[in-house]
């Protein structure tokens, strides 16, 4: 017996939300299925730097390997109130920030202004051969109009709940709310590497910060952005390719006193 035009209709119908729900929508997906990272490249052809890049994120960071340089400099952050807006979808928590927010990092004296920013589980890198609960990722802009991209990494494990957190997980999806971004209270050691944006298109040349100082996000607050992302969306480690990584510590620019 053959399928009549509605059944196949609505066949049709249940296909496409079982492909929909395994990828974002952006059309790429972290299952090991077309979608998924292995198959970035291949997506599109702007997605092609996903596949024949030598500098793509994340990576391994190896504490021994690291190169101590006092003259990286600490981080100075500056955080304010601002508005923000939550994008909830399948592997994206994402809270885009409003143009004139002051929210600023200064790295390499050049001055950089968050855009967005958005959490991955489980981390997508990893120190020493260990992963974390969560990464949050803030992505800023060079503010000299230059194209120039700094992402700050900052992993959570389990442990007291998280303000900053707790604000993020309050908003709606799509509605502009207004955020303590300095409840961020970022550490300022950190290893620096040079890398790419994580997602398609996957370009490269971006400045990343990766806080040393862990924070902790409660049981609760892990599941709920768990719960929120449908899914794992962690890219797999890439390789190094002999990229150097850079430390700054308090505890060696102390000893350079000396
Ligand atoms: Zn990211």
């Amino acid at each position: 017996m053959g399928l009549e035009s509605s059944e196949f209709g609505f066949l049709l119908i249940v296909l496409a939300i079982v492909l929909a729900s395994s990828q974002s929508e952006e059309g790429f997906g972290y299952q090991d299925n077309s979608l998924g990272p292995g198959q970035w490249g291949c997506l599109a052809t702007n997605f092609s730097t996903c596949r024949t890049g030598t500098q793509q994120s994340p990576i391994n960071i190896k504490t021994r390997d690291a190169i101590d340089d006092c003259s990286l400099g600490k981080l100075r952050f500056h955080f304010s109130h601002s508005a923000g807006t939550l994008t909830s979808q399948k592997y994206l928590y994402r809270i885009g920030l409003d143009g004139d927010a002051e929210n600023t990092v200064i790295i390499d004296g050049m001055e950089f202004r968050l855009v967005q920013f958005h959490f991955h589980h489980p981390s997508e890198h990893f120190i020493d051969g260990k992963k974390f609960e969560l990464e949050a990722h803030l992505v800023y802009r060079a503010m000299d109009n230059s194209s120039r991209m700094a992402v700050v990494a900052q992993m959570y494990k389990k442990g007291e709940e998280n303000s900053l957190l707790a604000q993020v997980l309050d908003m709606k999806n799509n509605v502009r709310t207004l955020l303590d971004l300095r409840e961020f209270n970022l550490g300022q050691e950190y290893f620096r590497y040079i890398g790419s944006l994580t997602t398609p298109p996957c370009t490269q040349g971006v400045t990343w910060t990766i806080l040393i100082k862990n924070k902790t996000a409660s049981k609760q607050q892990i599941k709920d952005l768990k719960q929120c992302l449908g899914g794992r969306n962690a890219r797999p480690l890439q390789r190094t390719n002999r990229r150097e990584v850079y430390m700054y510590t308090f505890y060696q620019n102390f000893l350079a006193k000396y």
